[in-house]
Protein backbone atom coordinates (compact mmCIF):
# COMPACT_ATOMS: atom_id res chain seq x y z
CA UNK A 1 0.00 0.00 0.00
CA UNK A 2 1.58 3.44 -0.87
CA UNK A 3 -0.06 6.57 0.41
CA UNK A 4 -0.68 8.54 -2.45
CA UNK A 5 0.62 12.49 -1.52
CA UNK A 6 0.83 14.03 -4.84
CA UNK A 7 -0.92 14.01 -8.44
CA UNK A 8 0.32 15.17 -11.92
CA UNK A 9 -2.76 15.71 -13.97
CA UNK A 10 -1.37 14.68 -17.15
CA UNK A 11 -4.87 16.70 -18.94
CA UNK A 12 -6.39 19.94 -18.97
CA UNK A 13 -9.55 21.73 -18.95
CA UNK A 14 -12.95 20.21 -16.95
CA UNK A 15 -11.63 16.76 -16.16
CA UNK A 16 -8.34 18.05 -14.55
CA UNK A 17 -10.25 20.37 -12.55
CA UNK A 18 -12.36 17.70 -11.37
CA UNK A 19 -9.53 15.61 -10.48
CA UNK A 20 -8.25 18.62 -8.56
CA UNK A 21 -11.25 19.14 -6.16
CA UNK A 22 -11.18 15.77 -4.98
CA UNK A 23 -7.55 15.80 -4.75
CA UNK A 24 -8.08 19.06 -2.45
CA UNK A 25 -10.60 17.64 -0.60
CA UNK A 26 -8.71 14.35 0.20
CA UNK A 27 -5.54 16.78 0.81
CA UNK A 28 -3.40 15.69 -1.81
CA UNK A 29 -1.07 18.08 -3.78
CA UNK A 30 -1.68 18.61 -7.49
CA UNK A 31 0.76 19.28 -10.44
CA UNK A 32 -1.27 20.88 -13.53
CA UNK A 33 0.18 21.11 -17.08
CA UNK A 34 -0.45 23.56 -19.65
CA UNK A 35 0.30 25.04 -23.32
CA UNK A 36 1.29 29.15 -23.73
CA UNK A 37 -1.90 31.20 -23.78
CA UNK A 38 -3.49 28.88 -21.23
CA UNK A 39 -2.22 30.23 -18.01
CA UNK A 40 -5.28 31.78 -16.96
CA UNK A 41 -7.38 28.54 -17.40
CA UNK A 42 -8.26 27.28 -14.15
CA UNK A 43 -7.26 23.60 -14.26
CA UNK A 44 -3.80 26.05 -14.13
CA UNK A 45 -4.65 28.45 -11.19
CA UNK A 46 -6.15 26.11 -9.04
CA UNK A 47 -3.25 23.18 -9.17
CA UNK A 48 -0.72 23.30 -6.11
CA UNK A 49 1.82 23.68 -8.66
CA UNK A 50 1.48 23.78 -12.98
CA UNK A 51 3.96 23.45 -15.30
CA UNK A 52 4.41 24.92 -18.94
CA UNK A 53 4.63 22.31 -21.71
CA UNK A 54 5.30 24.55 -24.69
CA UNK A 55 3.47 26.17 -27.91
CA UNK A 56 4.35 23.43 -29.89
CA UNK A 57 1.57 20.63 -31.47
CA UNK A 58 -0.36 18.20 -29.26
CA UNK A 59 2.55 15.31 -30.04
CA UNK A 60 4.87 18.17 -28.26
CA UNK A 61 2.95 19.02 -25.38
CA UNK A 62 -0.28 17.15 -23.87
CA UNK A 63 0.70 13.92 -26.01
CA UNK A 64 4.51 13.96 -24.63
CA UNK A 65 5.13 11.51 -22.61
CA UNK A 66 8.95 12.08 -22.44
CA UNK A 67 8.13 15.63 -21.11
CA UNK A 68 5.28 14.16 -18.77
CA UNK A 69 7.44 11.50 -17.25
CA UNK A 70 10.27 14.01 -16.61
CA UNK A 71 7.69 16.47 -15.03
CA UNK A 72 6.95 13.72 -12.77
CA UNK A 73 9.76 13.01 -11.56
CA UNK A 74 11.24 16.59 -11.27
CA UNK A 75 8.18 17.35 -9.12
CA UNK A 76 8.01 14.44 -7.22
CA UNK A 77 4.57 12.93 -8.28
CA UNK A 78 4.01 9.64 -6.92
CA UNK A 79 0.82 8.97 -9.07
CA UNK A 80 -0.23 10.45 -12.81
CA UNK A 81 -3.98 10.79 -12.92
CA UNK A 82 -4.47 10.81 -16.82
CA UNK A 83 -8.25 12.13 -16.96
CA UNK A 84 -9.98 10.94 -20.43
CA UNK A 85 -9.24 11.12 -23.76
CA UNK A 86 -5.07 12.08 -24.81
CA UNK A 87 -3.06 9.18 -22.95
CA UNK A 88 -5.77 8.15 -20.93
CA UNK A 89 -5.86 4.86 -22.88
CA UNK A 90 -2.45 4.65 -24.30
CA UNK A 91 -0.77 1.34 -23.01
CA UNK A 92 2.52 2.54 -23.61
CA UNK A 93 2.43 5.30 -21.21
CA UNK A 94 0.44 3.57 -17.99
CA UNK A 95 3.70 1.07 -18.72
CA UNK A 96 6.12 4.06 -19.02
CA UNK A 97 4.67 5.17 -15.67
CA UNK A 98 4.39 2.08 -13.82
CA UNK A 99 8.34 1.35 -14.91
CA UNK A 100 9.42 4.68 -13.47
CA UNK A 101 7.43 3.69 -9.84
CA UNK A 102 4.80 6.47 -10.27
CA UNK A 103 1.54 4.71 -9.84
CA UNK A 104 -0.40 5.09 -12.49
CA UNK A 105 -4.00 6.21 -11.71
CA UNK A 106 -6.10 3.31 -14.34
CA UNK A 107 -5.96 -0.25 -15.21
CA UNK A 108 -2.85 -2.74 -16.13
CA UNK A 109 -1.44 -2.10 -19.68
CA UNK A 110 -2.36 -5.92 -20.15
CA UNK A 111 -6.39 -4.30 -19.91
CA UNK A 112 -5.88 -1.19 -21.66
CA UNK A 113 -4.39 -3.10 -24.61
CA UNK A 114 -7.12 -5.74 -24.83
CA UNK A 115 -10.05 -3.24 -24.53
CA UNK A 116 -8.73 -0.74 -26.44
CA UNK A 117 -8.89 -3.14 -29.58
CA UNK A 118 -12.26 -4.42 -30.75
CA UNK A 119 -11.55 -6.96 -32.84
CA UNK A 120 -9.78 -8.96 -29.71
CA UNK A 121 -11.84 -7.74 -26.99
CA UNK A 122 -15.13 -9.47 -28.80
CA UNK A 123 -12.64 -12.62 -28.99
CA UNK A 124 -12.03 -12.58 -25.60
CA UNK A 125 -15.84 -12.10 -24.66
CA UNK A 126 -17.02 -14.31 -27.15
CA UNK A 127 -15.04 -17.08 -25.50
CA UNK A 128 -16.87 -15.65 -21.98
CA UNK A 129 -20.30 -16.26 -23.22
CA UNK A 130 -21.09 -12.59 -23.58
CA UNK A 131 -23.51 -11.68 -26.06
CA UNK A 132 -22.15 -9.68 -29.35
CA UNK A 133 -23.83 -7.91 -32.02
CA UNK A 134 -23.88 -10.42 -35.00
CA UNK A 135 -21.34 -9.88 -37.13
CA UNK A 136 -17.60 -10.38 -38.58
CA UNK A 137 -14.34 -9.91 -36.20
CA UNK A 138 -11.87 -12.01 -38.17
CA UNK A 139 -8.50 -11.42 -39.13
CA UNK A 140 -9.38 -11.12 -42.74
CA UNK A 141 -9.30 -7.90 -44.10
CA UNK A 142 -9.48 -8.91 -48.10
CA UNK A 143 -11.99 -6.57 -49.74
CA UNK A 144 -13.79 -9.76 -51.35
CA UNK A 145 -13.98 -11.20 -48.36
CA UNK A 146 -14.99 -8.39 -46.62
CA UNK A 147 -18.22 -8.29 -49.04
CA UNK A 148 -18.66 -12.32 -48.23
CA UNK A 149 -19.43 -11.62 -44.94
CA UNK A 150 -21.25 -8.40 -45.39
CA UNK A 151 -23.66 -10.41 -47.48
CA UNK A 152 -23.83 -13.08 -44.71
CA UNK A 153 -24.44 -10.64 -41.76
CA UNK A 154 -26.79 -8.73 -44.47
CA UNK A 155 -27.36 -5.15 -44.56
CA UNK A 156 -28.02 -2.08 -43.25
CA UNK A 157 -24.67 -3.56 -41.38
CA UNK A 158 -21.84 -0.92 -39.96
CA UNK A 159 -18.22 -0.53 -40.99
CA UNK A 160 -16.07 0.17 -37.46
CA UNK A 161 -12.34 0.82 -37.23
CA UNK A 162 -11.17 -1.62 -35.07
CA UNK A 163 -9.10 0.73 -33.01
CA UNK A 164 -12.02 2.91 -33.44
CA UNK A 165 -13.63 5.70 -30.71
CA UNK A 166 -15.42 9.21 -31.02
CA UNK A 167 -17.29 7.27 -33.88
CA UNK A 168 -14.86 8.01 -36.68
CA UNK A 169 -13.89 5.64 -38.75
CA UNK A 170 -17.26 4.26 -38.92
CA UNK A 171 -19.84 3.69 -41.84
CA UNK A 172 -23.42 2.75 -42.69
CA UNK A 173 -23.89 0.61 -45.21
CA UNK A 174 -27.18 -0.26 -46.79
CA UNK A 175 -26.51 -2.50 -49.71
CA UNK A 176 -24.02 -3.98 -51.36
CA UNK A 177 -23.65 -1.33 -54.07
CA UNK A 178 -22.36 1.45 -51.00
CA UNK A 179 -20.20 -1.54 -49.72
CA UNK A 180 -16.86 -0.77 -51.36
CA UNK A 181 -16.94 2.92 -50.84
CA UNK A 182 -17.69 2.72 -47.33
CA UNK A 183 -15.21 0.57 -46.48
CA UNK A 184 -12.74 2.92 -48.61
CA UNK A 185 -13.79 5.90 -46.48
CA UNK A 186 -13.72 4.28 -43.13
CA UNK A 187 -10.28 2.63 -43.66
CA UNK A 188 -9.08 6.28 -44.57
CA UNK A 189 -10.68 8.12 -41.88
CA UNK A 190 -9.04 4.80 -39.33
CA UNK A 191 -5.68 5.04 -40.98
CA UNK A 192 -5.88 9.15 -40.57
CA UNK A 193 -7.22 9.43 -37.11
CA UNK A 194 -5.24 5.80 -35.09
CA UNK A 195 -2.32 4.61 -37.79
CA UNK A 196 -4.38 1.53 -38.38
CA UNK A 197 -6.71 0.89 -40.89
CA UNK A 198 -8.30 -2.50 -39.62
CA UNK A 199 -11.87 -2.83 -39.91
CA UNK A 200 -14.68 -5.13 -38.42
CA UNK A 201 -18.52 -5.52 -39.35
CA UNK A 202 -21.68 -5.51 -37.36
CA UNK A 203 -25.23 -5.84 -38.07
CA UNK A 204 -26.88 -2.54 -37.55
CA UNK A 205 -29.22 -2.59 -35.09
CA UNK A 206 -32.30 -0.06 -36.11
CA UNK A 207 -32.99 2.44 -33.03
CA UNK A 208 -31.07 0.79 -30.22
CA UNK A 209 -30.70 2.35 -27.02
CA UNK A 210 -27.24 2.78 -25.73
CA UNK A 211 -26.36 1.59 -21.67
CA UNK A 212 -23.82 1.01 -20.35
CA UNK A 213 -22.44 0.11 -16.55
CA UNK A 214 -20.17 1.79 -14.79
CA UNK A 215 -17.71 -1.03 -12.80
CA UNK A 216 -14.82 -0.50 -10.56
CA UNK A 217 -12.28 -3.22 -9.41
CA UNK A 218 -9.64 -3.07 -6.84
CA UNK A 219 -6.25 -4.66 -6.93
CA UNK A 220 -7.58 -7.60 -3.94
CA UNK A 221 -9.59 -9.05 -6.64
CA UNK A 222 -13.09 -7.67 -5.50
CA UNK A 223 -15.24 -6.16 -9.09
CA UNK A 224 -18.53 -4.17 -8.46
CA UNK A 225 -20.66 -2.26 -10.47
CA UNK A 226 -22.48 1.31 -10.07
CA UNK A 227 -25.25 0.48 -12.14
CA UNK A 228 -26.07 2.11 -14.96
CA UNK A 229 -26.28 5.10 -17.40
CA UNK A 230 -28.30 5.94 -20.36
CA UNK A 231 -26.19 7.73 -23.31
CA UNK A 232 -28.57 7.37 -25.84
CA UNK A 233 -28.83 11.24 -26.92
CA UNK A 234 -25.77 11.20 -29.58
CA UNK A 235 -25.30 13.14 -32.29
CA UNK A 236 -22.31 11.77 -35.10
CA UNK A 237 -22.00 8.93 -32.10
CA UNK A 238 -21.48 11.63 -29.52
CA UNK A 239 -23.03 11.32 -26.71
CA UNK A 240 -24.52 14.63 -25.16
CA UNK A 241 -27.17 13.93 -23.42
CA UNK A 242 -26.53 10.89 -20.34
CA UNK A 243 -28.84 9.78 -17.55
CA UNK A 244 -28.68 7.45 -14.49
CA UNK A 245 -30.98 5.25 -14.64
CA UNK A 246 -32.63 4.11 -17.71
CA UNK A 247 -35.76 3.98 -17.74
CA UNK A 248 -35.73 0.88 -20.27
CA UNK A 249 -34.10 -1.17 -17.45
CA UNK A 250 -36.75 -3.30 -14.91
CA UNK A 251 -34.88 -4.51 -11.85
CA UNK A 252 -34.38 -7.90 -14.06
CA UNK A 253 -33.09 -6.46 -16.96
CA UNK A 254 -30.57 -4.48 -14.68
CA UNK A 255 -29.36 -7.57 -12.77
CA UNK A 256 -28.28 -9.35 -16.11
CA UNK A 257 -26.61 -6.47 -17.71
CA UNK A 258 -25.05 -5.51 -14.29
CA UNK A 259 -24.04 -9.55 -13.46
CA UNK A 260 -22.60 -9.53 -17.29
CA UNK A 261 -20.70 -6.58 -16.73
CA UNK A 262 -19.19 -7.50 -13.54
CA UNK A 263 -18.21 -10.71 -15.10
CA UNK A 264 -16.24 -9.32 -17.50
CA UNK A 265 -13.93 -6.92 -15.06
CA UNK A 266 -13.36 -10.19 -12.99
CA UNK A 267 -12.36 -12.44 -16.31
CA UNK A 268 -9.82 -9.64 -17.05
CA UNK A 269 -8.64 -9.13 -13.52
CA UNK A 270 -9.72 -5.57 -14.35
CA UNK A 271 -8.32 -2.62 -11.97
CA UNK A 272 -10.01 1.14 -11.32
CA UNK A 273 -12.62 2.54 -13.30
CA UNK A 274 -14.30 0.89 -16.01
CA UNK A 275 -16.82 1.15 -18.53
CA UNK A 276 -18.87 -1.67 -20.74
CA UNK A 277 -21.36 -0.37 -23.07
CA UNK A 278 -24.26 -2.41 -24.21
CA UNK A 279 -26.14 -1.86 -27.30
CA UNK A 280 -29.60 -2.19 -25.89
CA UNK A 281 -32.49 -3.06 -28.98
CA UNK A 282 -35.59 -2.95 -28.96
CA UNK A 283 -36.55 -6.37 -27.65
CA UNK A 284 -34.28 -5.48 -24.55
CA UNK A 285 -31.77 -8.00 -25.87
CA UNK A 286 -27.92 -6.93 -25.03
CA UNK A 287 -25.15 -6.92 -26.92
CA UNK A 288 -21.90 -5.97 -25.49
CA UNK A 289 -20.37 -2.89 -27.82
CA UNK A 290 -16.73 -2.13 -25.54
CA UNK A 291 -15.05 -1.46 -23.03
CA UNK A 292 -13.58 1.82 -21.74
CA UNK A 293 -11.15 1.43 -19.53
CA UNK A 294 -10.82 5.04 -18.15
CA UNK A 295 -13.28 7.56 -15.81
CA UNK A 296 -15.82 8.32 -18.66
CA UNK A 297 -17.20 12.40 -19.72
CA UNK A 298 -20.67 11.34 -17.90
CA UNK A 299 -19.16 9.79 -14.77
CA UNK A 300 -21.42 12.72 -12.54
CA UNK A 301 -24.48 11.16 -13.46
CA UNK A 302 -23.33 7.85 -11.39
CA UNK A 303 -21.52 9.86 -8.72
CA UNK A 304 -25.08 11.81 -8.10
CA UNK A 305 -27.06 8.51 -8.05
CA UNK A 306 -24.77 6.65 -6.20
CA UNK A 307 -23.54 9.34 -3.83
CA UNK A 308 -20.20 8.21 -3.95
CA UNK A 309 -17.22 10.86 -5.78
CA UNK A 310 -15.81 8.13 -8.09
CA UNK A 311 -12.31 9.90 -9.01
CA UNK A 312 -11.32 9.48 -4.65
CA UNK A 313 -12.74 5.89 -5.50
CA UNK A 314 -9.84 6.01 -8.15
CA UNK A 315 -7.22 7.22 -6.44
CA UNK A 316 -7.71 4.86 -3.35
CA UNK A 317 -7.98 1.38 -5.10
CA UNK A 318 -4.58 2.78 -7.52
CA UNK A 319 -3.01 2.70 -3.49
CA UNK A 320 -3.91 -0.66 -3.25
CA UNK A 321 -6.55 0.02 -1.07
CA UNK A 322 -9.98 -2.50 -1.03
CA UNK A 323 -13.24 -0.72 -2.90
CA UNK A 324 -14.86 1.47 -0.57
CA UNK A 325 -18.09 -0.26 -0.70
CA UNK A 326 -19.25 -3.71 -0.82
CA UNK A 327 -21.82 -4.24 -3.75
CA UNK A 328 -24.74 -4.68 -1.40
CA UNK A 329 -23.93 -1.14 0.08
CA UNK A 330 -24.12 0.42 -3.15
CA UNK A 331 -27.72 2.17 -4.15
CA UNK A 332 -29.11 4.07 -6.29
CA UNK A 333 -30.96 7.51 -5.06
CA UNK A 334 -33.24 9.22 -7.68
CA UNK A 335 -32.08 10.61 -10.97
CA UNK A 336 -29.66 12.49 -12.39
CA UNK A 337 -29.28 13.94 -15.93
CA UNK A 338 -26.43 15.61 -17.78
CA UNK A 339 -25.95 17.76 -20.74
CA UNK A 340 -22.84 18.62 -22.63
CA UNK A 341 -21.72 21.98 -23.14
CA UNK A 342 -20.20 22.72 -26.70
CA UNK A 343 -18.92 25.30 -28.19
CA UNK A 344 -20.47 25.22 -31.67
CA UNK A 345 -23.24 26.64 -33.29
CA UNK A 346 -26.02 24.31 -33.74
CA UNK A 347 -27.68 27.02 -35.91
CA UNK A 348 -24.84 26.74 -38.29
CA UNK A 349 -24.64 23.20 -39.18
CA UNK A 350 -22.59 22.95 -35.48
CA UNK A 351 -19.84 25.00 -36.75
CA UNK A 352 -17.61 24.78 -34.08
CA UNK A 353 -17.17 28.30 -31.85
CA UNK A 354 -14.18 30.53 -30.59
CA UNK A 355 -14.59 33.63 -28.63
CA UNK A 356 -14.00 35.27 -25.20
CA UNK A 357 -16.25 34.01 -22.19
CA UNK A 358 -16.81 37.35 -21.28
CA UNK A 359 -19.52 35.93 -19.02
CA UNK A 360 -20.74 32.57 -18.03
CA UNK A 361 -23.52 32.03 -15.97
CA UNK A 362 -23.54 30.67 -11.72
CA UNK A 363 -26.63 28.03 -11.21
CA UNK A 364 -27.92 28.48 -8.11
CA UNK A 365 -30.52 25.60 -8.29
CA UNK A 366 -29.55 22.90 -5.42
CA UNK A 367 -28.94 19.43 -7.28
CA UNK A 368 -27.25 21.08 -9.90
CA UNK A 369 -23.82 20.54 -10.61
CA UNK A 370 -21.31 22.37 -13.22
CA UNK A 371 -18.16 20.57 -13.73
CA UNK A 372 -16.08 23.54 -16.16
CA UNK A 373 -12.83 24.14 -17.42
CA UNK A 374 -13.12 27.96 -18.15
CA UNK A 375 -13.70 30.91 -15.75
CA UNK A 376 -14.67 34.63 -17.25
CA UNK A 377 -12.49 36.00 -19.40
CA UNK A 378 -10.96 32.75 -20.58
CA UNK A 379 -10.24 32.55 -24.46
CA UNK A 380 -11.98 29.43 -26.07
CA UNK A 381 -9.82 27.96 -28.90
CA UNK A 382 -10.12 25.17 -31.40
CA UNK A 383 -7.24 23.06 -30.08
CA UNK A 384 -9.15 21.26 -28.22
CA UNK A 385 -12.14 19.48 -27.75
CA UNK A 386 -15.12 21.85 -27.82
CA UNK A 387 -17.09 20.79 -25.00
CA UNK A 388 -16.89 23.68 -22.41
CA UNK A 389 -19.05 22.13 -19.58
CA UNK A 390 -20.70 19.69 -18.18
CA UNK A 391 -24.30 20.83 -16.35
CA UNK A 392 -25.76 18.11 -14.14
CA UNK A 393 -28.85 17.47 -12.48
CA UNK A 394 -30.07 15.50 -9.93
CA UNK A 395 -33.65 14.59 -8.31
CA UNK A 396 -35.78 12.81 -6.64
CA UNK A 397 -37.14 11.30 -9.94
CA UNK A 398 -36.70 12.05 -13.67
CA UNK A 399 -38.71 14.63 -14.46
CA UNK A 400 -37.51 16.53 -11.55
CA UNK A 401 -34.35 16.07 -12.65
CA UNK A 402 -34.75 17.13 -15.73
CA UNK A 403 -37.18 20.38 -14.80
CA UNK A 404 -33.98 21.44 -12.50
CA UNK A 405 -31.85 21.05 -15.58
CA UNK A 406 -33.78 23.14 -17.41
CA UNK A 407 -33.90 25.84 -15.09
CA UNK A 408 -30.05 25.32 -14.40
CA UNK A 409 -29.15 25.65 -18.10
CA UNK A 410 -31.17 29.10 -17.94
CA UNK A 411 -29.02 30.30 -15.91
CA UNK A 412 -25.96 29.21 -17.91
CA UNK A 413 -25.14 31.43 -20.22
CA UNK A 414 -22.18 31.69 -21.63
CA UNK A 415 -21.63 35.59 -23.15
CA UNK A 416 -18.96 35.37 -25.62
CA UNK A 417 -18.88 32.20 -27.49
CA UNK A 418 -21.88 30.42 -29.43
CA UNK A 419 -22.66 27.08 -27.33
CA UNK A 420 -25.38 24.48 -28.15
CA UNK A 421 -27.56 25.62 -24.73
CA UNK A 422 -30.67 26.50 -26.41
CA UNK A 423 -30.52 23.25 -28.46
CA UNK A 424 -30.36 21.28 -25.38
CA UNK A 425 -32.75 23.37 -23.52
CA UNK A 426 -34.99 21.99 -27.39
CA UNK A 427 -33.95 18.07 -26.75
CA UNK A 428 -35.16 18.62 -23.03
CA UNK A 429 -38.36 20.21 -23.65
CA UNK A 430 -38.94 17.42 -26.65
CA UNK A 431 -42.11 15.30 -25.78
CA UNK A 432 -40.32 12.05 -26.81
CA UNK A 433 -37.26 12.86 -24.35
CA UNK A 434 -39.76 13.10 -21.84
CA UNK A 435 -41.80 10.35 -21.98
CA UNK A 436 -38.07 8.67 -22.10
CA UNK A 437 -38.53 7.75 -25.81
CA UNK A 438 -34.52 7.58 -26.26
CA UNK A 439 -32.56 6.04 -28.86
CA UNK A 440 -29.25 6.32 -31.01
CA UNK A 441 -31.21 8.68 -33.80
CA UNK A 442 -33.43 10.69 -31.53
CA UNK A 443 -31.54 13.68 -32.50
CA UNK A 444 -32.12 12.79 -36.18
CA UNK A 445 -35.26 11.83 -36.20
CA UNK A 446 -36.50 15.04 -34.54
CA UNK A 447 -34.22 17.45 -36.56
CA UNK A 448 -37.70 19.39 -37.32
CA UNK A 449 -38.33 19.53 -33.58
CA UNK A 450 -35.02 20.60 -32.70
CA UNK A 451 -34.86 23.41 -35.19
CA UNK A 452 -33.85 26.95 -33.66
CA UNK A 453 -36.95 28.92 -33.64
CA UNK A 454 -37.09 32.27 -35.39
CA UNK A 455 -35.33 34.43 -32.41
CA UNK A 456 -34.51 32.45 -29.10
CA UNK A 457 -36.70 34.30 -26.52
CA UNK A 458 -34.35 32.89 -23.63
CA UNK A 459 -31.58 34.10 -25.33
CA UNK A 460 -32.83 37.52 -25.48
CA UNK A 461 -34.18 37.49 -21.92
CA UNK A 462 -30.80 36.68 -21.00
CA UNK A 463 -28.79 39.04 -23.15
CA UNK A 464 -31.14 41.79 -21.54
CA UNK A 465 -31.17 40.25 -17.78
CA UNK A 466 -26.81 40.78 -18.48
CA UNK A 467 -27.50 44.03 -19.31
CA UNK A 468 -29.45 45.48 -16.76
CA UNK A 469 -26.92 44.03 -14.43
CA UNK A 470 -24.32 44.89 -15.43
CA UNK A 471 -24.93 48.28 -17.38
CA UNK A 472 -22.33 47.72 -19.99
CA UNK A 473 -22.84 48.59 -23.63
CA UNK A 474 -24.54 45.63 -25.45
CA UNK A 475 -21.98 45.71 -28.04
CA UNK A 476 -18.97 43.97 -25.38
CA UNK A 477 -21.85 40.95 -24.84
CA UNK A 478 -22.04 39.32 -27.58
CA UNK A 479 -22.88 35.99 -27.50
CA UNK A 480 -23.37 35.34 -31.50
CA UNK A 481 -20.30 36.81 -33.53
CA UNK A 482 -22.40 36.73 -36.21
CA UNK A 483 -24.60 39.42 -34.93
CA UNK A 484 -23.14 43.29 -34.37
CA UNK A 485 -25.26 44.47 -32.10
CA UNK A 486 -27.89 41.73 -30.35
CA UNK A 487 -30.67 45.34 -30.38
CA UNK A 488 -30.34 44.86 -34.06
CA UNK A 489 -32.40 41.46 -33.25
CA UNK A 490 -34.70 42.51 -31.48
CA UNK A 491 -37.55 43.90 -33.74
CA UNK A 492 -39.31 40.96 -33.14
CA UNK A 493 -39.29 41.92 -29.80
CA UNK A 494 -40.65 45.60 -29.95
CA UNK A 495 -43.94 46.70 -29.78
CA UNK A 496 -43.59 49.65 -32.17
P1 LIG B 1 -16.76 4.35 -30.77
O1 LIG B 1 -15.74 3.52 -30.06
O2 LIG B 1 -16.25 4.95 -32.05
O3 LIG B 1 -17.42 5.36 -29.86
P2 LIG B 1 -18.87 2.40 -30.40
O4 LIG B 1 -18.72 1.02 -30.87
O5 LIG B 1 -18.70 2.65 -28.93
O6 LIG B 1 -17.89 3.35 -31.25
O7 LIG B 1 -20.29 2.95 -30.84
C1 LIG B 1 -20.65 4.32 -30.73
C2 LIG B 1 -22.12 4.50 -31.08
O8 LIG B 1 -22.38 4.03 -32.40
C3 LIG B 1 -23.09 3.74 -30.21
O9 LIG B 1 -23.39 4.39 -29.01
C4 LIG B 1 -24.28 3.64 -31.14
O10 LIG B 1 -24.99 4.86 -31.20
C5 LIG B 1 -23.66 3.42 -32.49
N1 LIG B 1 -23.51 1.97 -32.80
C6 LIG B 1 -22.42 1.22 -32.55
N2 LIG B 1 -22.61 -0.05 -32.97
C7 LIG B 1 -23.84 -0.10 -33.48
C8 LIG B 1 -24.65 -1.14 -34.09
N3 LIG B 1 -24.16 -2.36 -34.27
N4 LIG B 1 -25.89 -0.82 -34.51
C9 LIG B 1 -26.38 0.44 -34.37
N5 LIG B 1 -25.69 1.45 -33.81
C10 LIG B 1 -24.44 1.19 -33.38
Amino acid sequence: MKRIEKILIANRGEISCRVISTCKALGIRTVSIYNKGEEDLPHVTSADEAVLLGDGSLLETYLNQDLLLEIAKNHNTCAIHPGYGLLSENASFARRVTSEGIIFIGPSPESIILMGDKIQSKIAMEKLGIPLVPGFHGKNQDETSLVEEAKKIGYPLLIKATAGGGGKGMRIVNSDLEFTDALASAKREAMNAFGNDQVLLEKYITSPRHIEIQVFSDSMGSHVHLYERECSIQRRYQKIVEESPSLALNQKLRREMTDVAVKISSSINYLGAGTIEFMLDKDSNFYFLEMNTRLQVEHPVTELVTGQDLVEWQIRVAEGNSLPLKQEEIKQNGHAVEVRIYAEDPDNDFLPAIGKLNYIGKSTISGVRCDIGYVDGNEVSVNFDPMCAKLIAHGSNRENAISKLRAGLNEFPFFGVTTNRNYLQRILKSKSFLKGDTFTHFVESKKEELSPLKMDDQYMADLIAFNLLNKQSVETINERPSIKSPWDTLSGLRTT
